[in-house]
C-alpha cells in the first residue's frame, strides 16, 4: 500500500475512499441483534449479505493533545422497516467529544445521553455538521437514496466503546412510517412487530 500523506488527505465527497488508511467494514451479518425486527433481519441476511457501511481511520498522532479522524461511507437501505445505521458506540474515555461533518447524501445522527437516556436526532447532510458531547452514544443512520458519507473527528485517545449498544441497543430507533424517518421507543416497535 502506498504511504498516506496524513498532513493533507484528498477526498471525494461522494465516495471517500482513503487509499492506504486502514478500513473497518461492516456487512448486514455484522450487525446480527442491532435491528429491532429480528424477523426481516433473518430474512434478508438468508438473501444476501451487502456491506452496510465502511468507515476509513486516520491517525496522525497518538500523544494527548492528538486528533483521529475517520471517513464513513453508510449505505442506503432498510431492515423492515429500520433505516441502515451503524453500531454506534460510547467513547472509551466518556470525556471525549466527537465533531461530524457531513459530505453528502440525508441522513441524521442519534445521539443518547449516557446519564438521562435522553435522546436526540439531528440532521447529517452534505451541508450539515453535528457536536456529539461526551458521555454520548452516538450512531449515523442513512434515510436517503445514496450513501451518507461523512467525517467524525475526535480526541485520538477517545477509544471506542461498543459493549453497552450491543447488549441493550438504543432506546430509540428510526424507522420509516408512512414514508417518512419516525424516531420510535424501540421497545414499542419490538413489542408489536412491524408499525402499520
Ligand atoms: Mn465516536
Amino acid at each position: 500500500m502506498p504511504a498516506i500523506d496524513l498532513s493533507a488527505v484528498q477526498y471525494d465527497p461522494l465516495n471517500p475512499v482513503i487509499a492506504g488508511a486502514p478500513v473497518s467494514e461492516r456487512r448486514l451479518s455484522d450487525l446480527q441483534g442491532y435491528f429491532a425486527d429480528t424477523a426481516a433481519f433473518e430474512q434478508a441476511l438468508a438473501m444476501d449479505d451487502p456491506v452496510l457501511y465502511r468507515v476509513y481511520s486516520l491517525e496522525p498522532g497518538t500523544g494527548e493533545g492528538d486528533l483521529a479522524y475517520g471517513f464513513g461511507v453508510l449505505m442506503p437501505g432498510k431492515v423492515g422497516q429500520e433505516y441502515y445505521f451503524t453500531k454506534g458506540h460510547y467513547h472509551a474515555w466518556r470525556a471525549a467529544a466527537e465533531v461530524y461533518i457531513g459530505l453528502s447524501g440525508s441522513g441524521y445522527m442519534l445521539l443518547e445521553d449516557e446519564q438521562t437516556g435522553a435522546s436526540r436526532l439531528l440532521p447529517l447532510t452534505g451541508h450539515s455538521a453535528v457536536y456529539v458531547p461526551g458521555g454520548t452514544a452516538h450512531r449515523t443512520i442513512n434515510t436517503g437514496t445514496t450513501p451518507l458519507t461523512y467525517i467524525g473527528i475526535n480526541p485520538a485517545r477517545a477509544g471506542h466503546d461498543y459493549g453497552s449498544i450491543a447488549e441493550r441497543g438504543f432506546r430509540q430507533i428510526v424507522v420509516e412510517v408512512a414514508g417518512t424517518p419516525t424516531l420510535i421507543d424501540r421497545a414499542l416497535y419490538a413489542a408489536s412487530g412491524r408499525p402499520a
